[in-house]
């Protein structure tokens, strides 16, 4: 249950995709370029193979502990989270008025994918701890920045996200948590559930962004605000001191993720300070959700890399099957198995790519200077969030399957370790808002708000990729056709939507999951077209490694032929509307 990074293809993506070269020089940072990339990769993945990868098994076997002293994470997390925050792999994006590294979203996208491939309930701890760091670098006051950031960013203490309630999970209108002024800070009462790390005794201080209501909140999503809620209240001097009455007073047994306390917080009279204007908090969190649903879609892709190199690693070694001569046939030899593993390289190709195409552009919207261009790129990195949070994560419910499909019986057994990363996948299209919630994000806000203005520059730009590798010499003309398809898929379920909505009130809904799909696959299937075209005209050249290059070719053309056709079922069911969907009484069901 070993796990070693993919390197060439992060290089690849990194170099010939997302352009880091190029990006770094636009920003006037020099230094950021692939070749530092890669040396900061081999790095991390030194700390995932070596030291995060291991655990994964122990964590999810051996779970977390609830006792009077408070949540008892798995036996060896607190040294590796150590190690973690020692290396400074907390802090890569951070600003450095603040200690942080000021490396961008490409660099640090690609050295996260190691982190949850090697381990995913390890990792959800640092995940949150950038969340709060984004949020409140974005919305602190300098007095709040100054006071957490430092610590937060050096890893010595760690962060949380509060939304969920027993009663507000996707409907956070209905949140009940008050917060009532006293003096400099507020008290914070309620009970907040779900809270992931959100207790723990790997670093000496744990700071809670905590949604709630304050006395004059008006009704629904304008009255929640937003505080930061320390587990130590600081000192003075700013260290961690007395003990605040935040507690975690039970955690959940779940499905997977066993690793990664899952905890209910007890909030009573518990100190807290405002972040940002009062009742501004849902769009103060959001910058924290962003952040996290990118970095949940990123989740979706490592656990499917690491159940395919898994799989892949079993097909050369499992024998079934005999030859004339009597020797035994390795089952990566069936063609069947062979369709799964091409299936499981050629989507986690797709989706890092993707990906990384995804950070780079926040990293575009961050270092531009034209306001136009800011904005572009700003409304492209929205409309790729659900795609990657929705896509991503869906993919890895099928790739993590396959992952035990292939393992045939050996699979349904735990001590394999296949059975575990799905368990751990399948939490991903529920958290970070359900995909059903990324879907009406896709179609409502990021389509119909604008009407398709910024869909429509996305499907131009594929356009161009099409022109581009018509002019490739050495290319097949499979993937060009397929994408062509399904480029045709998607300007029909756009028209479609944009035309019905205007009348059905339950048509986006109706159609949203299938939509996002539709623009899952087709964003994947570009990624792996322009993959193409670099690999032939690289290997047109005489350069780079031919060997992997011509994989790449091959993994290409594989999802061009086999996972791009699905736009085609997508756009048919986008395309019978809402017909049957809400017609059937509530009494049949
Ligand atoms: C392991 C784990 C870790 C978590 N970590 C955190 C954390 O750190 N912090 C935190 O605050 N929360 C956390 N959560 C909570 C998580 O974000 C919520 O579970 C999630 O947002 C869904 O809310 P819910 O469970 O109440 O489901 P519900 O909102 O009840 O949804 C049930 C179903 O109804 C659908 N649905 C609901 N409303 C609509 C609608 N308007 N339109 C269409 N469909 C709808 C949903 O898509 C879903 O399929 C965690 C949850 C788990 C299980």
């Amino acid at each position: 249950m070993s796990y070693t990074h993919p390197y060439k293809d992060a290089e690849f993506i990194l170099r010939h995709l997302v352009n880091l070269d190029a990006l770094g020089a636009s920003a006037g940072l020099d230094e950021i370029n692939t070749d530092l990339a890669m040396a900061v990769l081999e790095e991390a993945g030194k700390l995932g193979s070596d030291v995060l990868a291991p655990l994964n098994w122990s964590g999810d076997q051996d779970g977390v502990t609830l006792d009077t002293n408070g949540v008892q994470e798995a036996p060896g997390f607190k040294e590796a989270y150590q190690q973690f925050a020692e290396g400074g792999w907390v802090s890569l994006t951070a600003d450095e008025e603040f200690g942080g590294q000021g490396l961008p979203n490409a660099l640090s996208t690609a050295v996260t994918e190691i982190w949850h491939s090697a381990n995913m309930s390890f990792a959800l701890c640092p995940m949150l701890s950038q969340g709060a760091i984004e949020s409140l670098k974005h919305h602190g006051s300098a007095e709040l920045q100054n006071a957490y950031l430092p610590k937060l960013i050096a890893g010595e203490w760690t962060g949380t996200m509060n939304l969920t309630e027993p009663d507000a999970g996707t409907d956070l209108v209905a949140i009940k948590t008050k917060a009532e002024p006293e003096g400099d800070h507020y008290l914070i009462s309620g009970q907040k559930i779900f809270i992931t790390w959100g207790d723990h005794q790997m670093a000496e201080n744990i700071i809670h962004l905590v949604l709630a209501r304050l006395p004059d909140a008006p009704a629904g999503v304008k009255g929640i605000s937003l505080f930061i809620v320390p587990k130590f209240k600081l000192n003075a001097d700013g260290e961690p001191g007395e003990r605040n009455h935040a507690h975690c007073i039970s955690v959940e047994h779940k499905m997977g993720i066993h690793a990664s306390p899952t905890c209910v917080m007890e909030f009573e009279n518990a100190e807290g300070y405002l972040v940002g204007e009062a009742h501004n908090g849902l769009a103060c969190m959001f910058t924290m959700m962003n952040h996290a649903r990118q970095a949940v879609g990123l989740q979706g892709l490592s656990i499917s890399e690491r159940a395919y190199q898994q799989a892949a690693a079993f097909a050369k070694e499992r024998l079934q099957g005999t030859r004339r001569d009597g020797s035994r046939i390795p089952i990566i030899q069936h063609p069947d198995v062979r369709r799964m593993l091409m299936v499981m390289k050629s989507a986690n190709e797709a989706m890092r790519a993707l990906a990384l195409t995804s950070a780079a552009e926040i990293d575009r919207a961050n270092y531009a200077t034209d306001p136009e261009q800011k904005a572009a790129h700003a409304r492209r990195v929205d409309l790729y969030t659900p795609i990657i949070k929705g896509w991503l994560t869906e993919m890895a419910q099928e790739l993590t399957s396959l992952g035990v499909q292939v393992h045939g019986g050996m699979g349904f057994i735990e001590e394999t370790g296949a059975a575990q990363h799905y368990r751990d996948a399948r939490i991903l299209p529920i958290y970070e808002g359900t995909n059903g919630i990324q879907a009406l994000d896709f179609i409502g806000r990021k389509m119909l708000a604008n009407q398709g203005e910024v869909l429509e520059a996305l499907l131009n730009d594929i356009q161009l990729t099409l022109d581009k590798m018509a002019q490739t010499e050495g290319l097949s003309v499979s993937p060009q056709c397929y994408l062509i398809e399904a480029l045709g898929a998607a300007r029909d379920a756009k028209a479609f939507v944009l035309e019905q909505a205007a009348t059905d009130k339950n048509l986006p809904g109706s159609v949203s999951y299938n939509f996002m799909m539709l623009f899952g696959y087709l964003t994947g299937g570009w990624m792996m077209v322009e993959s193409a075209i670099q690999a032939q005209q690289l290997l047109n050249a005489g350069e780079g490694d031919a060997d992997f290059l011509r994989a790449k070719l091959m993994t290409s053309q594989f999802y061009c032929e086999h996972l791009l056709p699905r736009t085609q079922a997508c756009l048919a069911a986008v395309l019978a509307g809402n017909s049957t969907i809400m017609a059937m009484p509530e009494e049949q069901f």
